[in-house]
């Protein structure tokens, strides 16, 4: 039997066996695995953990030790902001910011600040179209107050926090309302551009020696600046891949993987690597300023608290 015969014989299989099994129960959970992360992605465990974990050395002198020290309670939490939109309702509109709800050139109209923006359009419809830079503001003035207290959990709670925010706001497609591609026909490409991708390329080819991490004299500006970038950069994100879909047939664009047991459906490594190549570099520019970016915020808040001495400072969560 040929490969391509053998697999699809083998889904045929696996879907009459499926067929048996849907029971409500089961479509919880295939709902749970299968929709759930599509529509809330971001970076992905492996991005997010990577992103926290190298911003840790763009840190100073005085602050290194202790984040090194801690290191693996930043990358293994880098995700836990992700956890919480299950159990937390105010959670999901954390994460990203659709842009172009707002007017035609949202840089005139959109207040930075959460209180001029909610006067003019209502806490209900900010939240309803996602918060995340105001948010950042918010884990900001926490993480400068732990610093404050010298409070070793809190530090290392919040700025695990902070850096999953951060980074997903440098992600294009959270800044836009069709972040899973489903008003274009092509639902997956969120997974694709920021999970999928990283994963094949991020430590084979992407150089992550990035300078030190810079004092902000308004992470507001800073953090605006970056979610403007993001809005930009989702046209190109959703019409290269649609361009180059129309040049390939479905059984090349998809392949059948099996993770842990379960078989499913990737976008195939080959053409990933079309879509990665015509993206020319965005991907790896966009984690790299994402890392510069989490670190400039952690040290930031480093200094606005007045640089507190952090050499005998430890945690309890390690
Ligand atoms: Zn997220």
């Amino acid at each position: 039997m040929g490969m391509r015969k053998k697999i699809r014989y083998c889904l045929c299989k696996w879907a009459n066996g499926l067929s048996r099994w849907l029971n409500p129960l089961v479509l919880v959970f295939l709902l749970i695995i299968f929709i759930l992360p599509l529509k809330s992605g971001s970076w992905g465990f492996f991005g997010h953990r990577h992103i926290n974990y190298h911003a840790v050395f763009l840190l100073p002198p005085a602050m290194i030790s202790f984040y090194k020290i801690n290191i693996r309670y930043l990358a293994d939490h880098a995700v836990d902001p992700d956890k919480r939109r299950y159990a937390i309702a105010e959670e999901a509109p954390r994460h990203y910011i659709d842009m172009d709800h707002y007017l035609q050139d949202p840089k005139d109209s959109l207040p930075k600040k959460w209180d001029d923006a909610v006067l003019l359009f209502s806490a209900d419809t900010l939240n309803a179209h996602g918060i995340a830079p105001w948010w950042i503001m918010v884990m900001q003035a926490r993480l400068k107050k732990a610093f404050r207290e010298c409070n070793a959990d809190a530090i290392l709670k919040i700025s695990a926090d902070l850096g999953h925010y951060i980074a997903d706001v440098h992600v294009p497609l959270h800044a836009s309302s069709n972040h899973n591609g489903q008003k274009t026909d092509q639902l997956g490409i969120h997974g694709f551009w920021e999970s999928r991708l990283p994963e094949l390329y991020a430590e084979k080819q992407y150089d992550f020696i990035i300078g030190p991490a810079a004092y902000l004299n308004s992470p507001l500006h800073f953090i605006w600046d970056r979610v403007y970038e993001s809005a930009a950069a989702a046209d190109t994100v959703l019409k290269v891949e649609k361009k180059i879909s129309k040049a390939y047939p479905m059984d090349f664009r998809f392949a059948y993987e099996s993770r842990n047991g379960v078989v499913l459906r990737q976008y195939a490594a080959q053409y990933a690597g079309i879509y990665h190549r015509k993206l020319n570099g965005m991907v790896e520019r966009r984690m790299r300023d994402a890392i510069h970016g989490v670190a400039s915020f952690w040290f930031t808040a480093w200094v606005d608290a007045g640089q507190p001495d952090l050499s005998q400072l430890r945690s309890s969560l390690n």
